[in-house]
């Protein structure tokens, strides 16, 4: 086992697991276990090494997502998306952004976020209708993100908006959240990840200098399938894989340990032992599909977007699955609060309608395997 690997299962085991009821009951943001998370260096496990981080990679981010999610789903959404915000940054970061995000993000003293998700623009989020205004050597940003991750937690965002010349596509910013002009508002009211604090952010004339620019300008779409479709594709992948095995661990304990007044248990049962089966079964796929989609990105394999892609279909629908089949297993108790279980489904609920959603990978993954563009 990795390092990275080792040190998540010694902060989940020690501070998420056991705070993970409570961060749902509660509808809070999980600061014990994101501040566990950056104390020991995790928040710049996408940093390279150089700079201070531990110059993981996209199979490491998966694992170490699969290994918190089966404990705390919030946790493991939050540190998620400051991932994808961080490898934006790493992407392209010019030696000023370096010292002023990249090292104390290793140090654990900065957190981040994406703000691309608008009303209008719903699933696709990739096409921003924001548009970075130029105003005397500046840009101007005007507009509201809606389902920001972490929300007034982070220190800073990554903005996605249409560039400002016409034909330039788009551009992402770094924008401190204490800049003039942006404030969040709102409280999470999904039905599951109640501790991801998942709010609006409203841009009211923010201004950004060109140093605060991802790149170049027009940059923008080729960071999004280049950094962040993979980054929080696979991540959510993990997520979502993890949100299953958490579910599938908890009916298979209750299986083994509830007893009739016969003495006879439950794991006695065929129908349960079916599901056990079952369960195993979805939780094992969904881990195997993403482990090896994120050795391939990280191999530079031919075939790596298309098993990406799938990787998240395939592990938000085993996550579905393998939850409700959990519910039935522990019957009325995991129903009630008593057990988990209802908590993991509901986690396992959001991602498959987090963008890119399933309809849109499976439109896009029947496309590529068909050979027929995209767009
Ligand atoms: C818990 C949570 C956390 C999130 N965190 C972030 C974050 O940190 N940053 C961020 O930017 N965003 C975030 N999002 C937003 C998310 O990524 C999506 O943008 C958002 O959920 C889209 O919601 P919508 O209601 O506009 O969906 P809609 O676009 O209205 O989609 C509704 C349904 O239509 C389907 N659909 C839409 N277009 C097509 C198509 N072309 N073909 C087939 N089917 C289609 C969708 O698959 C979906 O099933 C988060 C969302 C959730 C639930």
């Amino acid at each position: 086992m990795s390092v990275i690997l080792e040190l998540t299962r010694q902060i989940t085991a020690e501070v998420i697991a056991p705070a993970a009821a409570a961060v749902d009951a509660e509808r809070r943001y999980p600061k014990e276990s994101m501040q566990a998370l950056g104390k020991a260096g995790l928040f710049g496990l996408l940093v390279p090494k150089e700079l201070g981080g531990l110059g993981g990679n996209l199979a490491d981010l998966s694992a170490v997502t699969e290994t918190i999610a089966a404990a705390c789903g919030s946790t493991a959404m939050c540190f998620l998306m400051h991932n994808c915000a961080t490898a934006v940054v790493a992407a392209k970061a010019t030696p000023e952004q370096q010292e002023r995000y990249l090292r104390p993000i290793a140090r654990g003293e900065k957190l981040g976020t994406l703000a691309f998700s608008e009303t209008g623009t719903g699933a696709h989020f990739y096409a921003p209708e924001i548009k970075a205004e130029p105003e005397a050597g500046q840009f101007v940003l005007n507009g509201k993100k809606s389902f920001v991750t972490n929300g007034d937690e982070a220190d800073f965002v990554i903005v996605i908006a249409n560039a400002s010349s016409p034909g330039l596509g788009t551009d992402m910013f770094i924008v401190d959240t204490d800049a003039p002009g942006l404030r969040f508002d709102g409280v999470w009211d999904g039905i599951g990840l109640s501790g991801n604090n998942s709010i609006a952010l409203f841009l009211e004339r923010v201004k950004v200098s060109a140093g605060q620019l991802v790149g170049a300008e027009g940059d923008g779409m080729g960071l999004v399938f280049q950094v962040v479709a993979p980054t929080f594709i696979l991540g959510v992948a993990g997520v979502n894989a993890g949100i299953a095995r958490g579910a599938y661990e908890t009916a298979l304990r209750h299986a083994q340990t509830r007893k009739y007044a016969d003495g006879r248990g439950l794991a006695e049962l065929q129908a349960i032992q079916f599901y056990l089966s079952d369960m195993f079964g979805g939780v094992e796929s969904a881990s195997l599909f993403v482990s090896n989609a994120a050795a391939k990105a990280v191999r530079g394999d031919a075939d790596a977007i298309l098993h990406v892609m799938q990787s998240k279909v395939q592990a938000s629908e085993q996550a579905i699955r393998v939850t409700n089949i959990a519910m039935q297993v522990c019957g009325g108790q995991g129903y009630t609060k008593a057990l988990p279980t209802e908590r993991y489904l509901r986690d396992a609920r959001a991602g498959a309608v987090m963008a890119p959603t399933t309809e849109v990978l499976k439109e896009w993954i029947g496309k590529s395997v068909a050979g027929v563009p995209l767009f």
